[in-house]
């Protein structure tokens, strides 16, 4: 037993020394250590592969083709670098409309994107097509709040439906140890822009209940960097059914980062209070290339910095010829696609006074629409349709199929429905109430006069609706309407009652597949020769005094002679209306918040 004492002896030394040195070794073991992420992110690149000239004139700017370079450039500086792309990637372009979204796709895989939440956009020409896209991902496509319906035994899903099992809520990347939770969310707003046709049997969730059981999800799976990639854009008014930011960080506080996209806006980079998330948002079309720094202790397990900045992509940054290799033969047969003439315009089509006043380019697209419907063995008698692009302006001379895609920049398609010259007038009142507010649809086949008033909340009174030859429809009329399918869904809320009449079981709503740029197409390439027109559809009293329209052959904007402004101007650039159909808009995009304090190093 004496030797008990020695052993415990030599038992205590050992540990002593094992405990010391672990002490002393402490340092080099678990060592605190830093990681640095750098997340990259674009959105809203609307099948933008070569650069293009941005909402403020400025050339050669953006595209996919420049973003790679960069991408690359940033990879090669930091390895431990992810890429995300936060939708409305396909729909845009005519190269990614002949490939139906496939050639961004491969691009998106060549580039080895880590994430892609989809935008409303990406539903646009139907299931099939972006369900094909969904299909030929390798990269993860995210959107947790797109809801497929329950699966019943024996009725499995058709091929577009069950593609979107694939689409998933979230994706965790681990970045040297660090697990990083994407969590992907589109715009809910989607139904209020595509009809039915286009996305059932999917629906779109509101935010905030879409979120409630994935962020505790992600959490639970060990991320440690929560980041939501997200198809809406940060609004300085309140959250609309579309963009829903505020209530997004007003409920998920854990979040560190929001990367938004939707709205067309570039943020380099904000805190939103109070809950200190990182906001950064980067523009359209790749003209600007999104980084957020993210600076991981991996001893404390939390960002000690992030912070997030723009990069502009301008002819600095050279196109990577892998891009362009990749691209070459669709984008070849693109051009010479887009350059074909298709007919001669015997005058300036112009959008001035768009969209009060009834402009050559509205009778352009209803007399197209009247002919398609026509060739569709039907007739409408009266369409409601607004300027689609207010730069869509065809110069007198040759009519090329990229003239029409200016004109046209949307795959819109139409509906034709029934109703009663008194529902007829509760259509014209629901689109006067839009006057001041910029989303007024012009009309055709129906002779409307309003009333002028100082009232803001009603700027117009209807004085009469009267048929094309000016005589009021008997009250037993059954009116055929047609409407495109952007306002059939209410236009982004904002039509309710088109939406609510159209889709009553009596107004025997047909739609129709032919897409609107194909009928102004076909309409100019059959005519040959088309020729600017103002027919005098509605027109505006003040007091008995009539509110005088442009003359038919009132200059374009361009041609130096000044034109007659005769018109209330719109008194301000309305990007609401624009937000995601700002494709082509005039330059909407610069309301913006003055940013808060530096988001790093907080
Ligand atoms: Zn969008």
């Amino acid at each position: 037993m004496k030797n008990t004492p020695t052993v415990l002896k030599f038992f205590s030394r050992l540990t002593a020394v094992l405990f010391a040195s672990a002490i002393c070794c402490a340092p080099f073991v678990g060592r605190a250590a830093e990681v640095t992420i750098t997340i990259l992110h674009t959105t809203d690149l609307h099948g933008n592969i070569l650069p293009t000239t941005d909402y403020q004139g400025n050339p050669d700017r953006g595209g996919i083709a420049r973003l790679a370079t960069k991408i690359a450039d940033i990879r090669r500086e930091n390895p431990n670098t992810l890429l995300v792309d936060a939708g409305d990637t396909i729909q845009g372009t005519t190269v990614s409309f002949n490939t139906e979204g496939r050639l961004i796709v491969k691009l998106f895989n060549h580039l080895k994107y880590d994430a892609w939440t989809l935008g409303n956009h990406e539903f646009d020409w139907g299931l099939k097509k972006i369900a094909q896209c969904v299909t030929d991902a390798e990269v993860p496509v995210l959107g947790a709040n797109i809801k497929l319906p329950t699966e019943r035994d024996g009725e499995p899903f058709p091929p577009e439906v069950a593609a979107f099992k694939k689409v998933k809520p979230y994706v965790i990347k681990e970045v040297q140890g660090v697990k990083v939770g994407i969590i992907g969310l589109t715009t809910p707003g989607i139904p209020n822009w595509s009809r039915p046709r286009l996305i059932e049997p999917l629906e779109f969730i509101e935010s905030v209940r879409a979120l409630r059981r994935i962020v505790p999800e992600v959490q639970r799976q060990g991320a440690q960097i929560l980041v939501l990639v997200t198809h809406q854009g940060y609004k300085r008014s309140p959250d609309d059914h579309a963009n829903q930011i505020h209530s997004i960080a007003a409920n998920y506080p854990e979040l560190d980062i929001i990367i938004g996209g939707h709205s067309h806006q570039e943020w380099s980079e904000f805190l939103i209070r109070p809950s200190n998330i990182l906001y950064t948002q980067a523009n359209y079309w790749g003209t600007y290339l999104g980084r957020v720094d993210i600076k991981f202790d991996t001893d404390k397990k939390k960002i000690v910095e992030k912070k997030a900045r723009t990069i502009l992509m301008d002819n600095s940054v050279p196109q990577d010829p892998a891009v362009l290799d990749l691209s070459k033969e669709p984008l070849a047969a693109a051009e010479k696609e887009l350059k074909t003439v298709i007919g001669t315009a015997e005058g300036d089509f112009i959008t001035r006074g768009e969209p009060k006043r009834e402009t050559h380019i509205h009778n352009l697209i209803c007399d197209a629409i009247d002919a398609a419907l026509q060739k569709n063995n039907t007739r409408a008698d009266v369409i409601i349709h607004g300027v689609l692009n207010n730069k869509g302006i065809l110069k007198k001379g040759d009519v090329t199929v990229s003239d029409v895609w200016t004109v046209v920049p949307y795959e819109n398609t139409i509906g034709v429905f029934e109703v009663s010259p008194d529902t007829l007038k509760e259509l014209i009142e629901e689109n006067a109430s839009h006057f001041e507010r910029g989303s007024f649809r012009g009309y055709w086949g129906v002779r409307v006069t309003y009333q002028m008033t100082d009232d803001r909340a009603r700027p117009l009174r209807i004085v009469s609706i009267a048929d094309r030859d000016g005589k009021p429809f008997p009250p037993d009329a059954k009116i055929k309407v047609a409407a495109n399918s952007f306002d059939l869904s209410s236009g982004g809320t904002r039509f309710p009652k088109l939406r609510e009449i159209a889709d009553r079981p009596e107004s025997k709503l047909v739609e129709y597949n032919f897409q609107t740029r194909q009928a102004v197409a076909d309409f100019i390439k059959e005519r040959k020769t088309v020729a600017p027109r103002i027919v005098g559809w509605w027109n505006f009293l003040r007091g008995n005094t009539p509110v005088p329209q442009e003359k038919d052959d009132a200059p374009a904007p361009d041609s130096g002679a000044v034109p007659r402004e005769t018109f209330p101007a719109r008194t301000s650039p309305n990007w609401r209306d624009a937000l995601c159909r700002v494709r082509f808009a005039n330059a909407v995009t610069t309301e913006r918040d003055p940013p808060t304090r530096s988001a790093s190093s907080f």
